[in-house]
């Protein structure tokens, strides 16, 4: 079978880039060894986090970095045997967090973060899921005065983009939020971002519309991708098919396909744990909710409140060690009735992330016809549309909607 376009990941960025371009009037077969939304786009805490300026940075105080090193912040986990292997990762990482080198990726962030919203607003209509999200914000709590005045500091820059964030009294974070339990001292409500009941479902709203579109979505192993002549194949359930393009969109995995064909890009993940709970005595809980020394989101989802672990690092393919997620269920539990699991084991899933923590969509670098959509880290959930929406006009040779050179593969040489 031929098509214009081969899109490998069904996750929430390959299947906005298949989308997209099949807006545009381009024949595109969506790949996956899963059904859409199955993996990272599945299992992460929901949030179109529009404000989301300031990045989850390498810490840059010791007394914070000694909170992680000796496992005292349930924010964070880590495998030595990985750590070995990440140190100039790491070290980008570090650099990149670097306050002076934030306020730069805020600035191109926020060039991508301006169209969030509204990009999954327009394929939610149009794909029929628009029940999925919810308006509100969300509620960052704080137990502490360091904590809430961490959280200060980002305001400036957040109202310099015309963002909303409000302190408000441990009372008022209550009316919002009744079952909650005063176990915090203040709390933050960030107004802007929105949060759905179903990532997963979100996802797959989306590629049943590309379906209606024409699109083809595919089971087969983009390990197989091959070059045919000055365009690429690969092998699906329903037999090989042979397109000019190829979008890679394999979120953590991306990095299995590229190497083989010479790509060499610092894409490392930052491993996540999620489990869902009831909740007991009638509680409910309207919009996600950050208890920010405590490590931890909860969110209600269609299958319970969820509540998502902050950053692990671990080898990708490593047993599971759900660590964080032991200690933050028993903070979780003190700030809301949570009843029993509702799984027998964590869901996990991994943050594709490059070290300077913005995406790379645009060509792929000595691949003719190769495209590239990975390493949106924290943030791929509420940038998929977006991401799908410029990558999609770069390769139609339409003006894109902001300057995608922030986001070259070629920043890495
Ligand atoms: C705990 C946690 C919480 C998070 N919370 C949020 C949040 O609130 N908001 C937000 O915006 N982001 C959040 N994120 C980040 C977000 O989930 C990811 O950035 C995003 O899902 C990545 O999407 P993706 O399409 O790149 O990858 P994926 O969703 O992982 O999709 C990649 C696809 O590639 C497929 N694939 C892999 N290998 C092959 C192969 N060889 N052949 C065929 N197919 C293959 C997989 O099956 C998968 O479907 C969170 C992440 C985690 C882990």
């Amino acid at each position: 079978m031929k098509t214009d376009t081969i899109v490998l990941g069904a996750g929430i960025v390959g299947t906005s880039v298949a989308l997209q371009l099949a807006e545009r009037g381009r024949s595109v077969v969506l790949v996956d060894r899963r059904g859409p939304g199955e993996e990272t786009s599945y299992g992460n805490a929901g949030l179109v986090e529009r404000a989301s300026l300031y990045p989850v940075a390498f810490p840059r105080k010791l007394s914070a970095l000694l909170d992680v090193a000796l496992k005292r912040n349930p924010a964070a986990n880590y495998h030595w045997d990985a750590l070995v292997r990440l140190v100039p990762w790491m070290f980008a990482y570090w650099r990149a967090s670097a306050p002076a080198r934030i306020l730069d990726y805020a600035r191109h962030m926020e060039t991508l973060l301006a169209f969030s919203l509204a990009e999954h607003d327009r394929l939610a209509r149009a794909a029929g899921a628009k029940h999925f999200f919810r308006e509100g914000g969300w509620l960052k709590l704080y137990r502490t005065q360091a904590g809430l005045q961490n959280e200060r500091n980002e305001f400036p820059l957040a109202h310099s983009y015309g963002l909303s964030a409000r302190e408000i009294e441990v009372d008022e974070a209550l009316a919002m939020e009744p079952s909650l339990r005063p176990v915090f001292r203040s709390a933050v409500i960030w107004s802007d971002p929105h949060s759905v009941s179903s990532p997963g479902g979100v996802t797959q709203a989306y590629a049943a519309h590309f379906a209606e579109l024409g699109g083809q979505v595919r089971r087969g192993d983009a390990g197989i991708l091959a070059r045919l002549g000055s365009g690429w194949a690969v092998t699906t359930d329903e037999g090989s098919v042979e397109a000019p393009e190829v979008v890679v969109a394999l979120g953590p995995w991306a990095m299995d396909v590229l190497r083989p064909f010479g790509l060499r890009l610092p894409l490392q993940v930052k491993r996540g744990y999620h489990m869902h709970y009831n909740a007991t005595g009638g509680a409910t809980l309207s919009r996600p909710v950050l208890d920010e020394e405590g490590g931890y989101v909860i969110t209600p989802m269609v299958g319970g409140i969820r509540l998502t672990t902050g950053v692990e690092f671990a080898r990708r393919d490593a047993p599971k060690s759900p660590v964080q997620l032991e200690k933050t269920e028993v903070l979780a539990r003190g700030l809301f009735p949570l009843g029993a699991r509702a799984e027998p084991e964590p869901w996990m899933g991994c943050r594709p992330a490059f070290p300077d923590m913005l995406p790379v969509l645009g060509p792929a670098p000595r691949q003719n016809g190769m495209w590239l959509a990975i390493g949106h880290q924290h943030l791929g959930f509420t940038l998929g549309p977006v991401s799908g929406r410029l990558l999609a006009e770069m390769m139609t040779g339409e003006v894109p909607c902001t300057d995608p050179r922030p986001f070259s593969a070629e920043r890495f040489g």
